[in-house]
Order: C-alpha cells, then sequence, then structure tokens
C-alpha cells in the first residue's frame, strides 16, 4: 500500500487504508485487480487496493448465510437486533470526522457535505432501529373459524450495490434497513471510492454486527457487481447507479424472478415563478444544481423561469455561480469541490463543448481551469447555459456535473408540458408564493420528490421513489424495513370440528 502525504495527517488515516476488504466475516486481500485511488483534488493516488473478484462474491455470500444461521440474527427479537443497530448509528456520529477525511480524500467532496452524509448515515440506522422495535404484526380479520395472522420473515441475503457520489449515506440507506428485517448484506461499493464503506464494516464490527452479516467487496461493476446480482443465494438486489446499468440488472432480476430495487439518474426541472421570493430562489436554485459539484441523481439542472423574471434571474444567477469558490474539498471556502475522476470531468467538459457547437450559448463557466492549483485537480467550473430548447440532448442527458441549462416558460400548461418531457422523474423544484399553483404544479409534474421554495432537503422518514428512468421501487422511511422483507401469512385453526370434505 502507498501513502501519499494528505491534509490529514497520515497517519490517523492509514488505519482506514489497509488493503483488504471484508468477507464473510474476515479481512482478506481481495482475489481482483489491484487498483489505485485518487486524491480528485490532486490527482495523486494515495492508496492502492486489492479488489474484489467473483471468487469473492460467493465466500461473500456464503458467508453471509452462516452467519445469519450461527448467530440468530434472523430470529433474533427486534429490541435486540435495533440495539445493534443503535449502537452503529451511534459509532458512525462518533466517527464522523474520520469518514468525513477519508470521504473527501476519496470522491474529492467538500468535508462540510461529507460530515453531513456521515451524519445522516448515523442518522439512518438509528431511525431503522427505532422502525423495527415500533413495527407491530399484524392479526388480520378472520373471515372463518381461524387466527389469522400477517408476518414478515427475512429474505435471506442481500446485494446493495452503489455510486461513488454519496457513499456513506447511499450505504446507510441500503445496509440499514436491510439488516433491520434480519438479512445479511453484502455490499458493492464502485472502485473508485471504496474506502468509506470498508470503513463503515469496521464500525459495524466493533459495533456487535456479528461477523460475516455484512461483507464489503469493492470491484468492477461488470464482473463482480454482475456476480452478486446472478448468484442463486442473493434474494434481493438494491441498486443506486445509473439508469443503463439499471435497466440491465432488471432484466437479469428478471430472469431470477427476484425483488430489486432501483434508485437511477434524473434530469430534474426546477421551475421559479414571477411571483417567488427571488433571494430565496436564487439561494435554492444555486445550491439545487451546483453542490456535490453537480454531482448528485438530484441535481435542479433543467431550470425554467417565467418569462417576465427570466432576465433579471438569469443575470443574478450567473453572477452569482461566478462568484462560487472553487477547490480543494479541504478548504473550508470551497463551496464547488473537484468531480471524481478526470475522466468523468472530461466528459461533462464534451457534453457542454458539444451543447455549444449545436447553438446553447454558454452564460458562465464551460473551460476546463488550466491554471494554477486546480488545473491538477478534477476542476470543473459551475456553468449555465441558455439558448437551448428543452428537446436538445443538453436539456435531456444527465451530465451528472455542474452544469445548469436555464430556459423561459410561458404559462403553466406550457411549462408542466416542458418539466414533463423527459425520460427521468426523479426530483422537482418549484418557487412561488402561491401555495395553491405550487401544489397544482406539484401533482402535474411526473417526479419521486418535489420540493417547494427549498431544494435537496431530506429525511430519512420520507420515501424517496424515482419514477420512469429514475428507478423502480421505493427507499427510505418506516416502510423501508419491509421492504427487504417477505410476507407471510399464517392461518390457526380455531374451530371445535375438522374440516367437513368428502365421505369421511
Ligand atoms: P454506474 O451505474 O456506473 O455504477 C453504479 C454501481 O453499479 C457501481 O458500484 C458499479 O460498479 C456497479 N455496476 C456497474 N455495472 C454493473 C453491472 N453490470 N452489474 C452490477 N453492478 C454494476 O453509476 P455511477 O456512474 O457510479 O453513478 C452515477 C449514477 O448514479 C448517475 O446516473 C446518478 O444519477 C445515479 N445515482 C442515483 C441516485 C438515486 O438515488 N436515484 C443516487 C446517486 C446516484
Amino acid at each position: 500500500m502507498t501513502l501519499a502525504a494528505h491534509f490529514v495527517s497520515p497517519t490517523s488515516l492509514t488505519a482506514d487504508l489497509v488493503d483488504s476488504i471484508y468477507v464473510g466475516g474476515r479481512w482478506v486481500l481481495g482475489t481482483g485487480d489491484e487498483i489505485e485511488t485518487v486524491d480528485p483534488a490532486t490527482s495523486t493516488v494515495f492508496a492502492t487496493l486489492h479488489s474484489a473478484g467473483v471468487e469473492d462474491v460467493d465466500t461473500a455470500v456464503q458467508g453471509g448465510i452462516d452467519a445469519a444461521h450461527r448467530s440468530g440474527w434472523a430470529t433474533m427479537l427486534h429490541h435486540e437486533r435495533a440495539a445493534v443497530l443503535h449502537r452503529i448509528g451511534n459509532s458512525i456520529e462518533y466517527n464522523a470526522d474520520r469518514i468525513a477525511a477519508l470521504q473527501t480524500l476519496d470522491t474529492g467532496k467538500t468535508l462540510t457535505e461529507t460530515r453531513a452524509l456521515a451524519l445522516s448515515a448515523a442518522n439512518t440506522f438509528r431511525y431503522m432501529a427505532a422502525a423495527l422495535e415500533t413495527m407491530d404484526g399484524v392479526l388480520t380479520t378472520p373471515r372463518g373459524p381461524w387466527m389469522t395472522m400477517s408476518t414478515h420473515e427475512p429474505m435471506g441475503v442481500i446485494g446493495a450495490i452503489t455510486p461513488w457520489n454519496s457513499p456513506i449515506a447511499s450505504d446507510a440507506q441500503k445496509i440499514a434497513p436491510a439488516l433491520a428485517a434480519g438479512n445479511a448484506v453484502v455490499a458493492k461499493p464502485p472502485v473508485w471510492a471504496p474506502w468509506v464503506t470498508l470503513l463503515l464494516a469496521r464500525l459495524c464490527d466493533e459495533a456487535g454486527l456479528p461477523a460475516g452479516l455484512l461483507s464489503v467487496i469493492p470491484g468492477p461493476g461488470r464482473t463482480v457487481g454482475e456476480a452478486l446480482v446472478r448468484h442463486p443465494d442473493v434474494a434481493k438486489v438494491t441498486f443506486t447507479g445509473g439508469t443503463s446499468t439499471g435497466r440491465h440488472l432488471a432484466h437479469v432480476a428478471a430472469d431470477k424472478l427476484m425483488p430489486i430495487t432501483l434508485e437511477l439518474g434524473g434530469k430534474s426541472p426546477t421551475i421559479v415563478f414571477d411571483d417567488a421570493d427571488v433571494e430565496r430562489a436564487l439561494q435554492g436554485v444555486l445550491y439545487g444544481i451546483f453542490s456535490s459539484s453537480g454531482q448528485s441523481c438530484i441535481a435542479g439542472s433543467r431550470i425554467f423561469v417565467q418569462r417576465s423574471l427570466f432576465e433579471h434571474f438569469t443575470n443574478e444567477l450567473v453572477a452569482r455561480a461566478g462568484r462560487l469558490r472553487l477547490g480543494p474539498g479541504t478548504d473550508p471556502s470551497t463551496d464547488v469541490a473537484p468531480m471524481i475522476t478526470l475522466a468523468h470531468r472530461d466528459s461533462v467538459a464534451r457534453m457542454v463543448d458539444n451543447a455549444v457547437l449545436a447553438g446553447a450559448r454558454t452564460l458562465c463557466g464551460g473551460a476546463v481551469p488550466v491554471e494554477g492549483r486546480l488545473a491538477d485537480g478534477a476542476y470543473y467550473p459551475p456553468t449555465v447555459l441558455t439558448d437551448v430548447t428543452n428537446t436538445d440532448a443538453i436539456c435531456q442527458e444527465e451530465i451528472f456535473g455542474p452544469v445548469a441549462v436555464i430556459m423561459p416558460f410561458d404559462d403553466e400548461l406550457d411549462l408542466v408540458e416542458q418539466a414533463n418531457d423527459t425520460a427521468y422523474g426523479l426530483a422537482c423544484g418549484i418557487w412561488s408564493q402561491d401555495y395553491r399553483r405550487a401544489l397544482r404544479i406539484a401533482k402535474a409534474i411526473d417526479a419521486g420528490t418535489v420540493w417547494v421554495n427549498t431544494y435537496k432537503q431530506f429525511s430519512i422518514s420520507t420515501p424517496f421513489t424515482g419514477l420512469r428512468d429514475s428507478g423502480l421501487g421505493t427507499e427510505k422511511g418506516r416502510d423501508a424495513v419491509r421492504h427487504y422483507s417477505n410476507q407471510k401469512s399464517i392461518y390457526l385453526d380455531t374451530s371445535e370440528s375438522p374440516i367437513a370434505w368428502g365421505r369421511n
């Protein structure tokens, strides 16, 4: 393992950058290729890791089955399982700075953001513990001489596949409810950002989760991820990632008749009416697209502004975007941190260049920084494009970078038609002081989440769903634990006489 000098004392991170993955309760050298993990702020390699290989998948799945059996996790009383999840949540909170430092190193994100993600993961574990502990079973109304009940049983081994953009939060969103429901979990983080999920496994272990119940096997999607989804003993997969990968995995799941939850891409409309509180709208729209450097499935990347406000709003937005500070995630004054890799940054730049060739006008940003400390990292400046129509590629394709398109609209009908004219259906922002109108539009927009006069705010108690190409199924909320359970109906006979049938 190599470790480059970095903002956090290397010794403090060394323990979390050990070249081993967690398979079936053992820390082992992955059987896959050796990968280099790179700090996006400087493009320097800070550690190497033997990633998981296909054979680790089977060991992890079998390890999960054995651990569930050995530890009695599946049949443990709810409050006993909940106690372990509570301890994991508390441990995440206690280690929030350590998690944040590691995630910033691995993904480039600002420390403010990675710390918030760590705290949200802690809350997710504690919320799922509380949901589990307070979840009642159901006695159904009998329609005969029986006592009838509906119970929920663990499914077995859950495959949890996550992208690189918010590792600890998306891990927790899947792992916490799946464990709560009594399952074992095999988590497959991406090779680009494996370290935080591995650290989470350490914290789970220390918090008393029976060894083997959670395996973490960072590896390439096409081999390791695919083998996990195809494994005959994996009972359900929960996936967050790109739409084309998700669509492919839905086919694989269909062949196995296996349930799958898909949280996929987006191209979310943000709508500003001329009666909006303009100051709040500017702040919210700016945050909605440029926070996380736009590397967010819910980024408000298609901005529609009512024509009477369009010029003023656009000018102000562009001026403020120009004032956002591009810099490393470790610098407290940074607003927009680097992107995950140089390759991803270049693909964002290509999409913008193609849009300009097709007639779009760049109002700000639009060029890779080539000077100073930004030249080495995967930086791309906040970019706003106009003179586009909603059907253009730049308005329809997910960019996953700090790039917004801004368009005027004339009336509600025109607006709803344009906003819904997309393959995706993930999120929407509405800025208006007329709540009747906002609610009307909120209902008319095809999206799993709509924010009115705010954006990109989350609560673990509120379900999250993607419609159309943005996904299948729901995460978060109390019912999340149920989504990792098999429902079973039990009839207990209460009659005095046997079933009357035939001549017996
Ligand atoms: P991706 O689809 O390339 O990869 C996501 C994960 O899937 C990675 O762990 C990858 O290794 C794995 N994978 C890839 N091919 C696989 C296969 N054939 N079988 C099994 N696993 C496979 O996506 P990405 O580029 O890492 O992430 C960005 C995408 O994720 C964007 O489209 C973004 O919108 C989406 N996303 C969605 C949400 C949401 O909640 N809706 C949240 C975050 C990110």
